[in-house]
C-alpha cells in the first residue's frame, strides 16, 4: 500500500494494486469513503483466497480458467498473486504453457482489457513519446514479443501478447519482482497468419508482416527509446523467429541489459537438468555425450550453455563441441550438409551422415534433448537405443504445449522399463510404473528466468552474460534433492521456486559483481537484502 496515495470511493475498488474488496476494514471503509460500496460483512484474504478457488474449480474448461484468472488479476492483484503463489502447481499451468497457448489464439475474443503496451510500424518516430503514455516510472523488466513463434504455435500476430503477460505474471509470482516494475510490449509488425487477418475480432496491425531492414529498425527505435526512457530496465525477448531471435540477440547482448528467454532461459534449465541427470546416472559431467533432435534457437541455445560449460570444466572449445551431435529435420548436423543455418556451422561434425537410431547406437549419448515441436519422434526404438547404451538414460522431451512433446513420460518410463531419467517442456502427471510413482520433472524456464531478473535488479548488472545463466543452472541443479532424483524427477517440485528464485538471484548478484556489471553496492548479508524486496502478496 505504500506505494500509492489511498483513493477514495469507487476507484479504491477499481484499482487492482489499491484493492481489498470485502477485506477493506471498518475504519478504511470510513476514510476511503467505501460505506455503502461494500456488503457488511469485513473478510480477509483467507476467505477470499477461499472464495477464488472454489469459483476457480467450477470453471469446466482450462481457458476458462485462464478468463477467471486473468479478470481477478485486473480486480485485485495481491489476491491474484496470492492464489497463484499458493497453489503453484495447480495454476501455473493455467496461467502459462500449456493454457497460455490456447489463449494466445483465442486473444482477439477473449479479450477483456488492454494489459501492456501496443507498437505498430505506423508508430515509427514516435515511440519514445509514446512511452511516456506508460503510467508507471519504475519500469524494470520488460518482456517483448513480435508474436511470430509463439510456443510450438507459430505466426499468432497480435494475439501473441499473451505470452509477455504471463512471463511477467510468472516473474511476479515466482520471484517476488514488484508488479508496477513490469512491462508487457507487443512489437505488433503485422501476422502472415491468413486465418487471423479474416478474422473480423482481430485486434492487432491487420497487414502482412514488416520484414528486413524496416523491420530492424523498429525494434533499434523500440530499444533506444527504452534505453532513454527507462536505462535500467531488462529487456527479455520471446516467441521471436529463430533467425530473428539470434539477429537480436547477437545485435543487442553486449549492447544492452537483455537476454532471450527461447535461447538462454531454455538452455540455463536444460543445463540444470544435465548437472541433475549426472548425479544420478553417476557419470562426471565432463565426461557427458549430448544427443539433441531439433537444431533450431532451443537446442542450439541449450548448446552454446553446455560448450560454456564444458570450457567451465576444462575442456577446450574443439573438445566441448565435440561432445554435441545434433539432428534436425535433415538429419545429423554434418560437415557435407550444404542447407545448414549460421548458428548451425559450429556444431556440423566431420562424420558421415546416420540416421537418428543408428546415430544413438553409435555415438553413445547419455543424454537425448528434444526440441523439435513435433511430437512422438522419441519413438520406442529410440528410447531403446537409449537404453542399449545406458543404464539410466536422460531423456528430455522439451516441446511445447504438451501436445508437442517428443514422447509422453508415460511413454519414456514405459520404454525404458522405469530407468529413463523424463523431463518436458510443459507439464506431465505423475505416472505409476510398476507400483513406483515416477515424478517427471518440467524443465520449465520459470525456475531460471525470474530469479535471474531479481538478482539482475539487486545488483544494478548492466549485462546479463553467459555466466549468469551458468550459475543459474548450477544453483537449480544444487536445490534438487536425492528424494527427487529417485522419483526420477530432475528439477525440485515447483512448490519450492520462490526459495529457488532466491537462491539464483544471489547467485546472479555476486556473479555481476564479480564481473564488475553490478552498478550497487554489495549488502552485508545479500539474500536478506534482496529477499527485503521481493513482493508479497499480502494486505
Ligand atoms: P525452431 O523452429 O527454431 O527449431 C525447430 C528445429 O526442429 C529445427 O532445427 C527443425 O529442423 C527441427 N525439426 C522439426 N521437426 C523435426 C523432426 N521431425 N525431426 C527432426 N528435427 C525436426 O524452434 P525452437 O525455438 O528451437 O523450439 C522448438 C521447440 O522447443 C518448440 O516446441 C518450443 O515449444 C520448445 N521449447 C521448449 C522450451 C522449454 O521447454 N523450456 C523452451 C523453448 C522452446
Amino acid at each position: 500500500m505504500a506505494d500509492f496515495k489511498p483513493l477514495k470511493g469507487y476507484r479504491a475498488l477499481y484499482h487492482p494494486a489499491f484493492n481489498k474488496s470485502t477485506a477493506f476494514t471498518r475504519e478504511e471503509r470510513e476514510e476511503y469513503g467505501l460505506k455503502g460500496l461494500l456488503p457488511y460483512k469485513v473478510g480477509n484474504q483467507e476467505n477470499q483466497l477461499e472464495r477464488v478457488l472454489e469459483n476457480l474449480r467450477r470453471k469446466a474448461s482450462d481457458i476458462e480458467k485462464f478468463i477467471f484468472l486473468a479478470s481477478l488479476h485486473e480486480r485485485n492483484e495481491r489476491l491474484f498473486y496470492r492464489t497463484v503463489c499458493q497453489n503453484i502447481e495447480e495454476i501455473m499451468p493455467l496461467i502459462y504453457t500449456p493454457t497460455v497457448g490456447q489463449a494466445c489464439k483465442e486473444f482477439a475474443h477473449i479479450f477483456r482489457r488492454p494489459k501492456g503496451f501496443y507498437i505498430t510500424p505506423e508508430d515509427k518516430g514516435q515511440i519514445r513519446e509514446m512511452l511516456d503514455n506508460w503510467p508507471r516510472p519504475d519500469t524494470r523488466v520488460i518482456v517483448i514479443t513480435d508474436g511470430q513463434r509463439i510456443l510450438g504455435l507459430g505466426d499468432l500476430g497480435a494475439n501473441g501478447m499473451g505470452i509477455p503477460i504471463g512471463k511477467l505474471q510468472l516473474y511476479v509470482a515466482c520471484a517476488g519482482i514488484v508488479p508496477r516494475q513490469c512491462l508487457p510490449v507487443m512489437l505488433d509488425v503485422g501476422t502472415n497468419n491468413e486465418e487471423l487477418l479474416n478474422d473480423p475480432l482481430y485486434l492487432g496491425y491487420p497487414h502482412k508482416r514488416l520484414e528486413g531492414e524496416a523491420y530492424y529498425e523498429l525494434v533499434d527505435e523500440f530499444v533506444q527509446a527504452v534505453q532513454d526512457k527507462y536505462p535500467k530496465a531488462l529487456i527479455q525477448f520471446e516467441d521471436f523467429l529463430t533467425p530473428n531471435a539470434y539477429g537480436l540477440l547477437s545485435k543487442y547482448k553486449d549492447e544492452i541489459l537483455c537476454f532471450n528467454d527461447d535461447i538462454q532461459g531454455t538452455a540455463s534449465v536444460s543445463l540444470a537438468g544435465v548437472y541433475a541427470a549426472t548425479r544420478g546416472m553417476n557419470v562426471p559431467f565432463k565426461d557427458l555425450r549430448i544427443m539433441f533432435l531439433g537444431a533450431g534457437s532451443a537446442a542450439t541455445g541449450i548448446g552454446d550453455l553446455m560448450v560454456t560449460a564444458f570450457e567451465a570444466e576444462g575442456l577446450t572449445n574443439e573438445e566441448a563441441r565435440q561432445r554435441l551431435n545434433f539432428v534436425d529435420i535433415n538429419g545429423l548436423l554434418v560437415k557435407s550438409r550444404t542447407d545448414l543455418m549460421s548458428h548451425n556451422l559450429p556444431y556440423a561434425h566431420d562424420r558421415e551422415q546416420l540416421e537418428f537410431v543408428d546415430a544413438i547406437r553409435e555415438i553413445k549419448p547419455h543424454i537425448l534433448i528434444g526440441a523439435t515441436g513435433a511430437p512422438g519422434t522419441f519413438s520406442q526404438d529410440v528410447v531403446e537405443a537409449m537404453c542399449a547404451v545406458n543404464d539410466r538414460p536422460a531423456i528430455f522431451a522439451l516441446s511445447n504445449p504438451t501436445s508437442r512433446a517428443e514422447c509422453t513420460a508415460e511413454q519414456a518410463y514405459r520404454w525404458s522399463h522405469g530407468q529413463a531419467f523424463f523431463s518436458s517442456g510443459s507439464p506431465f502427471k505423475p505416472v505409476d510404473y510398476a507400483g513406483k510413482i515416477m515424478r517427471p520433472g518440467q524443465g520449465n524456464n520459470a525456475y531460471i528466468f525470474p530469479g535471474v531478473g531479481l538478482g539482475v535488479i539487486a545488483s544494478g548488472a548492466t549485462r546479463i552474460t553467459d555466466d549468469m545463466f551458468l550459475v543459474a543452472a548450477k544453483t537449480l541443479a544444487e536445490m534438487v534433492s536425492d528424494e527427487d532424483l529417485a522419483a526420477g524427477a530432475l528439477y525440485p517440485a515447483l512448490t519450492d521456486i520462490r526459495s529457488v528464485s532466491l537462491a539464483i538471484a544471489v547467485k546472479v548478484a555476486e556473479e555481476a559483481h564479480r564481473s564488475g556489471h553490478a552498478t550497487e553496492d554489495m549488502p552485508d548479508d545479500l539474500e536478506a537484502a534482496i529477499s527485503a524486496t521481493m513482493y508479497k502478496p499480502v494486505y
